[in-house]
């Protein structure tokens, strides 16, 4: 299989090309038909079977393919955020964005990384500049909610990465509380490795109707 022939437009291909992967992992294989369709998902996956860029992918081709799609005719138009990432470290969520940003990199979309532990307002300031995809701690988040300092009022996608490392970690007040100021129509993917009572509990409360996949 390539993936060529999972849907994806040309410009994301190239960019997977470029990147030197030439079949998608298992994950991909199902994640990203599963993704282009448009319903939620629900997805079991361990760090290294390529679920970054089993969510990624198809997301950055329904952003550039959507009715905002022809808007895209410059990096640096004002749009609003579309797509959200919420990963549980810092170091995941600069990870996952890295990986987004050369994925999007024949696209005009942009992305962007917020997390704690570092000053704010630089992050004030990359938010004004317009950015289509967010990846976020959910922490440092709800700061720039509580400060009025973001957006999320046009989130078309949702994407919980590691959702059961989000829960150890304590977060799921905080992922209650960024789903409030979500507009309810959206799709929703929800990655974890494991999944406990807690993890059951909230894809219960997300997910509508979730294709599963897992491997
Ligand atoms: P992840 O599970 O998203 O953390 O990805 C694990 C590793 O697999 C990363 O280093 C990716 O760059 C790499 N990877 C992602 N997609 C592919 C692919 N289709 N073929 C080979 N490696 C890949």
């Amino acid at each position: 299989m390539s993936f060529n022939t999972l849907g994806l437009s040309d410009a994301i291909v190239r960019a997977v090309t470029e990147a030197g992967y030439t079949a998608p992992t298992p994950i991909q294989a199902k994640a990203i038909p599963a993704v282009l369709g448009g319903g939620d998902l629900l997805a079991g996956a361990q760090t290294g079977t390529g679920k970054t860029a089993g969510f990624t992918l198809p997301v950055l081709h329904r952003l550039s393919t959507d009715k905002f799609g022809a808007a895209l005719t410059s990096k640096t138009s004002k749009r609003p955020i579309r797509a959200l990432v919420l990963a549980p470290t810092r170091e995941l969520a600069a990870q996952v964005e890295e990986n987004v940003r050369m994925y999007a990199k024949h696209t005009n979309l942009n992305s962007a990384v917020i997390f704690g532990g570092v000053g704010i307002h630089p992050q004030i300031k990359l938010l004004a500049n317009g950015v289509d995809i967010l990846v976020a701690t959910p922490g440092r988040l709800l700061d720039h909610v509580a400060q009025g300092t973001i957006k999320l009022d046009k989130i078309e996608i949702l994407i919980l990465d590691e959702a059961d490392r989000m829960l150890d970690m304590g977060f799921i007040h905080d992922i209650r509380k960024v789903l409030a100021v979500l507009p309810p129509k959206r799709q929703n993917l929800l990655f974890s490795a494991t999944f406990s009572d807690e993890i059951k509990g909230l894809a219960d409360r997300l997910l509508d109707n979730p294709a599963m996949i897992e491997v």
